[in-house]
């Protein structure tokens, strides 16, 4: 019988959180619908191998945005993991929790009870943090997070170079203090990505109670008003998942809408053009849309020290001995060990600029590799009112959705996008470059007017893969919202939506972190428990911010 108390759709980051926490007591049955396949073997499981299967129709749903008219037309990739863990078996493994004050803006924006204080003690019941601030770190949770080996010395001269522009430097931007220049944390566990699916999911299968139906998820069944399972296809029958007390949709920020709208929530105009029966028309399905963009800013380094070195087939080959005999090495660590988060300009309170870095000049889908030593920054402003959609090209539950981001669409990107190419320069001209610095690669010291940083940041500009938003959490008298702020889907009983599409508005840095606090603390409120006590500790917002950028 394909029936369980609980029916999750999706095994990515927030689901696979839910699926452990639903499952904890042992008093529920829960079932993971989930379309993709297994995660085994190094593509996914060796972490320095991480551009390759987001470039694999195996591992990723394939999408891509419609032409960005503020782009040139360019039509961007939008990988969302297709396989067990969701998108954080595909993704980069940066770990971060994001800033105090973006989830104080979430509660300010109706999604009561997820500020800060409320949200702290749910990160720290996941995290299992090797490194860190005492006292705000999570040390027993199901996520392992650690530090990278940082042995290159170009990361180093990173962090020393942010020192002498005269920004701060930051022991722990997961602490209490997000604003400086420090080490990058990543998801990461004895030398093996630290997905969702081997920090929760693996442990909650071995309960008993929960079990993984493949299948593709076509549409939520609903009767009355309320959600009573989900109709999947899976070797090519079409059958439905029986829930006996709710379904929760966790498919991410492109999927969830899709299937909402695809059951009848959504745009009531929009359902009716593509003849699907409206069982709650709600128009914040779909929209509400947004990323972070960034750019690589290359550089060429005057020492054989960077990974340029280990880019041959010899080199991956000696790697990937080495990761599948004893998971040490290169083939250990994502390679961003460094970062930092910084404030654009004086009167902006908390930090609107994220810098990863990499001992290595090479495009993030691994296509292009500079052709000598190089080093780089990924960098980009968090807080673009840029906004876009996610809108269904027809009724067909296998169409691939249309994706609009409307990328650079507000006039403020342009602004902020020049000022982070001139930061990062004015990063990497810092004294602590001097014995490793030759020429810049990208955009090129020839790229310095307004007009010549325009065409470069049309031309180069890349998704970080953080699309979200689409399902938004708000006041369930908000005719915006899609999901009240337990969750729950507004006009249709026993249905929840948790991931990364409920959140009102992007967090400051990656956002796997976010997507399985989510989980976690939705798990709560669907089992209707009293959620964990609010902290009481304050974030450190620099003293200066009034009257200066650092
Ligand atoms: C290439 C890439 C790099 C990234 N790098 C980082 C990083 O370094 N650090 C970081 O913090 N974040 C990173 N992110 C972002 C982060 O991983 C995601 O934001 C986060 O995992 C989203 O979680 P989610 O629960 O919303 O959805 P997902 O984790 O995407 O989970 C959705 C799940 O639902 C399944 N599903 C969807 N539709 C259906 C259906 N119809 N039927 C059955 N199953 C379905 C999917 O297969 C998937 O398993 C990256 C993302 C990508 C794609």
């Amino acid at each position: 019988m394909l029936e369980a108390d609980f029916v999750i759709v999706g095994s990515g980051s927030a689901g696979s959180a839910m699926a452990y926490r639903l499952s904890e007591d042992g008093k529920h049955s829960v079932i993971v619908i989930e379309y993709g396949g297994t995660d085994f073997g190094p593509l996914i499981q060796m972490p320095s191998a991480l551009s390759i299967p987001l470039n694999m129709s195996r591992y990723d749903w394939g999408y891509s945005s419609e032409p960005e008219p503020h782009l040139g037309g360019r039509v961007l990739a939008t990988p969302r993991g297709k396989v067990l863990g969701g998108s954080s078996s595909i993704n980069g493994m940066v770990y971060v929790r994001g800033h105090a004050h973006d989830f104080d803006h979430w509660a300010e924006q109706g999604a009561t009870g997820w500020g800060y204080a409320d949200v702290l003690p749910y990160f720290k019941r996941m995290e299992h943090s090797n490194g860190g601030e005492d006292g705000w770190r999570g040390t027993s949770g199901p996520l392992n997070v650690q530090r990278g080996p940082r042995k290159n010395p170009l990361y180093q001269a990173f962090v020393d170079a942010g020192r002498q522009a005269g920004f701060e430097l930051t022991e722990d931007y997961n602490g209490s203090k997000q604003e400086g220049f420090g080490a990058m944390e990543q998801t990461i566990h004895n030398g093996r990505r630290w997905s969702v699916a081997n920090a929760y999911l693996r442990p909650a299968l071995k309960r008993g109670n929960v079990r993984i139906v493949n299948g593709f998820a076509r549409r939520v069944v609903i009767e009355n008003q309320r959600a009573v399972g989900v109709e999947i296809e899976a070797r090519k029958k079409v059958q439905v998942v029986k829930a006996r007390r709710e379904v929760i949709v966790a498919a991410s920020s492109i999927n969830s809408p899709k299937l909402l709208m695809l059951s009848g929530i959504g745009p009531a105009e929009h359902l009716k053009k593509h003849g699907i029966s409206v069982v709650a028309d709600r128009r914040g399905v779909g929209q509400n849309l947004q990323d972070h963009m960034e750019l690589y800013i290359q550089q060429e380094a005057t020492q054989p020290i960077t990974l340029h070195s280990v880019f041959n087939p010899f080199s991956k080959a000696l790697i990937g001995a080495e990761w599948l005999l004893f998971k040490t090495g290169l083939g250990a660590t994502n390679h961003f060990e460094a970062a930092a988060f910084v404030r654009s300009k004086a009167g902006v309170d908390y930090p609107d600029i994220q810098f990863h870095f990499l001992p290595a000049a090479v495009r993030y889908d691994g296509k292009a590799a500079a052709k000598s030593h190089g080093f780089q920054a990924h960098v980009g402003p968090m807080r673009s009112r840029s906004r876009g959609a996610v809108t269904l090209r027809s009724s067909d539950p296998w169409a691939k959705p249309e994706i609009r981001f409307n990328y650079m669409s507000h006039p403020d990107d342009w602004v902020d996008f020049r000022h982070c190419i001139r930061l990062t320069r004015e990063i990497f001209g810092q004294s602590a470059f001097d014995p490793f610095r030759g020429k810049e690669i990208s955009p090129g010291s020839h790229v310095q007017s307004d007009e010549q940083l325009d065409t470069f940041i049309r031309e180069h500009s890349e998704s970080a893969y953080h699309p979200c938003g689409t399902c938004r959490m708000g006041r369930a008298d908000d005719p915006t919202s899609v999901v009240d702020p337990e969750c729950r889907v507004i006009g249709v009983e026993g249905l929840r939506v948790a991931d990364s599409s409920i959140f009102p508005r992007v967090t400051n840095g990656n956002l796997n972190g976010p997507s399985i606090m989510t989980g976690e603390k939705a798990a709560d409120h669907i089992l209707g428990r009293t959620p964990l006590a609010p902290s009481n500790q304050e974030p450190w917002i620099n003293p200066r911010w009034q009257v200066s950028d650092r």
